[in-house]
């Protein structure tokens, strides 16, 4: 849990989550975090309040005073991105280029076949703005099984486009499922251990990812959510180039 430097993937008032960000951000400084990844539904996700093109600018100028009121602690502006039913982003490129990272991930038509699952998570994945691969296979334990994919292809595409793939820790996802880990790491795929929360208290579900993530023996030079302030933002230095 210490190696854990950061909040990747969360949700505020602005479309689901129950706390504001400046909450969420001091909820990370109390418990010192170097940075929280404040990312919210996109458009699409019309039942969670997702974000209009309007309100993203609206939040991005929130985020900026927040930055300057919290500073060296840091606020990046992210999105979880709806991957569309033909696996094309919920926003067009003008706009995904204004987020600091885009976590991407499916939350509608979720029962589908391999071949239609395949065709909208690898269209994700190759799309440029895309950072992180959001709860792989939308599975929720003891309740829906998650749509059928192909793992080491979708390992091997996240590899080939420097995409991150997200360990989901909320206790009912813990997904991508950890058995999965090793060949991401054996193809150099870095992994994130994210708590997707939707609430200051949802920071705790990080333990259940960090579990999962051990006994498939990842460490935390491959863990996103462990690299420094300084590390993170070079690493999306590099993604953008
Ligand atoms: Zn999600
Ligand atoms: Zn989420």
């Amino acid at each position: 849990m210490k190696d854990i430097k950061a909040i990747i993937h969360s949700h505020s008032n602005w479309s689901d989550g129950s706390n504001t960000i400046e909450e969420m951000a001091k909820a990370c400084i109390e418990k010192n975090y170097e940075y929280l990844v404040i990312s919210d539904h996109s458009k699409s996700a019309f039942y969670a309040n997702g974000l209009t093109e309007e309100r993203i600018k609206e939040q991005h100028t929130y985020i900026d005073e927040l930055n300057k009121k919290f500073a060296p602690f840091k606020i990046f502006k992210s999105i979880e991105c709806d991957i569309l039913n033909d696996g094309n982003l919920d926003y067009s490129a003008n706009i995904l280029f204004t987020f600091d990272l885009v976590i991407a991930s499916v939350h509608s038509n979720l029962k589908m076949t391999e071949e239609k699952a395949m065709m909208r998570l690898i269209n994700a994945i190759e799309n440029p703005y895309t950072t992180i691969l959001g709860h792989m296979t939308g599975r929720l334990i003891l309740s829906r099984p998650g749509y059928p994919v192909d793992h080491k292809k979708i390992i091997d595409a996240c590899a080939a486009n420097n995409v991150v793939i997200e360990l989901n820790a909320h206790p009912r996802r813990l997904d991508m499922d950890w058995r999965f880990i090793h060949y991401a790491l054996e193809k150099n795929v870095l992994i994130s251990i994210d708590p997707d929360a939707h609430s200051t208290s949802g920071f705790n579900d990080i333990k259940y990812g960090v579990l999962a993530a051990q006994k498939a023996q990842l460490t935390k030079e491959k863990n996103l959510s462990s690299f420094s302030l300084q590390q993170f933002e070079n690493f999306l230095a590099n993604k953008k180039k």
